[in-house]
């Protein structure tokens, strides 16, 4: 059985990122990936402006108050001055002004008295260019601005408004189908007859899909017969970059899937991982590049296959820049966790944050892959290494946010 490292190093290598492009406006620019990398030819701040409401004076003017100064215009933000400043002469400019010809340096209002149209200079500025915001002062035509690969969300978006990107060039979306597999499965909305299992890793993994960035494609429940289920998973990888299934990758007499990648064309890259939950995970690769997830049933394996394994994989396919495996935080364990299994265990719970330092506490009830119960109202999961069988409360703790 090969490690969770290993497992996450070869599934990596499967995965080709999206080369297609796609436009959207700036409304929709939110969480998608920067297709090309962006430059601008407009410097920014545009032009020299106030960064207060004040007066634009010369700064050889001032250096001496209390003193004198006449004011012969008004600039609000934008207005174009149609006066320059000499010697002896303000200008009332606000926030945002246009700073006027002649003038080099605003004097905050708050250290000025007028009276009519002379302005009396209470306090000297600390040097030249005081709150100017000088033209190019943030920005200059043709430097990098935006990296190729970048997340965009408000801050980035509101560089590309400034710099009148209109129509931006982002990644498309990866399609990631969901079949569930299993005879005891039915629809939320059916009837819940003896023997039988609401579908919820349908939904689950639907929302993790979303939440990843993709496109999520249901494709219901299949039951365990071969031949549906080889019509089924033929439909999926027909529309999908991955491929999400769950149920029927165990040992049990109806866990068909792997035999049928196998006939399909694929070629499976793992088996199984030393993992729990989540052991019985098969990855698979189809000639034309969709990469297959067989993931066990149980809806706590199911999510955290999809955390630990999904998200990587789904990440790099995005066309997202590194890292694409996940961001382990540091937090101090506050209960004593061991773990019998010789394989790496994953544990659910809730970090919070207590006096600037992460806490990590167990989901109360039972760690059993299939409460998905308890795992709701959990925001992260917790490693206990393999070999490392017990981490002592107080002890610090390695884990993994999930929502
Ligand atoms: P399997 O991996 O097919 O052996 O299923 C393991 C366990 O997970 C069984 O108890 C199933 O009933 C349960 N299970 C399988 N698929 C789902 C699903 N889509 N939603 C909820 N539970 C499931
Ligand atoms: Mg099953």
């Amino acid at each position: 059985m090969i490690s969770v490292n290993q497992a996450e190093t070869i599934i990596l290598d499967l995965i080709q990122p999206v080369t297609d492009t796609e436009t959207v406006d700036l409304h929709n620019a939110v969480t998608r990936i920067l297709a090309t990398a962006i430059k601008s030819d407009l410097d920014f701040p545009y032009w020299d402006n106030s960064a207060m409401d004040g007066y634009a004076v010369r700064y050889e003017d001032v250096t001496n108050p209390p003193l004198n100064l006449t004011i012969v215009a008004e600039i609000p933000a934008g207005k174009v001055p149609q006066k320059t400043i000499s010697q002896g002469e303000a200008a009332r400019i606000y926030t945002g002004g246009m700073l006027p010809p002649g003038a080099d340096t605003i004097i905050m209002q708050e250290y000025t008295q007028r009276q009519g149209d002379r302005l009396v200079i209470l306090k000297a500025p600390k040097a030249p260019q005081a709150f100017v915001r000088k033209k190019g002062e943030y920005y200059q035509p043709g430097n990098p601005l935006l990296k190729e690969g970048i997340t965009l969300s408000a801050a980035e978006i509101a560089v590309l408004a400034t710099i009148q990107v209109i129509d931006i060039p982002v990644k498309r979306r990866p399609k990631v189908a969901i079949l569930s597999t299993g005879d005891e499965l039915v629809n939320p909305s059916q009837p819940l007859q003896p023997g039988k299992i609401i579908d919820s890793n349908q939904y689950a993994l639907y929302a993790f899909v979303l939440s990843q960035g993709a496109i999520p494609i249901p494709l219901g429940i299949v039951p365990d017969n071969p031949e549906e289920l080889r019509d089924k998973i033929s439909q999926a990888i027909e529309v999908a970059d991955i491929v999400l299934s769950t149920g029927g990758v165990s040992v049990g007499s109806y866990d068909y899937v792997e035999q049928i990648l196998k006939e399909l064309g694929a070629k499976i890259a793992i088996s199984s991982v030393a993992v729990k939950p989540g052991k019985p995970l098969t990855v698979a690769k189809f000639p034309q590049g969709c990469v297959y997830f067989g993931i066990p049933g149980n809806p706590v394996s199911a999510l955290v296959s999809c955390w630990r394994f999904v998200q990587p994989a789904i990440a790099k396919l995005s066309g997202k820049q590194q890292p694409w495996i996940p961001q382990w935080l540091a937090a101090e364990n506050l209960q004593t966790l061991k773990s019998t299994s010789d394989r790496e265990t994953y544990v659910w719970g809730r970090l919070n944050i207590h006096q600037g330092v992460y806490q990590f506490k167990l989901a109360s009830g039972s760690q059993n892959s299939g409460n998905l119960i308890n795992l709701a109202q959990t925001n992260a999961i917790a490693v206990i290494p393999r070999g490392n069988n017990t981490i002592v409360e107080g002890d610090k703790i390695m884990t993994l946010i999930t929502k």
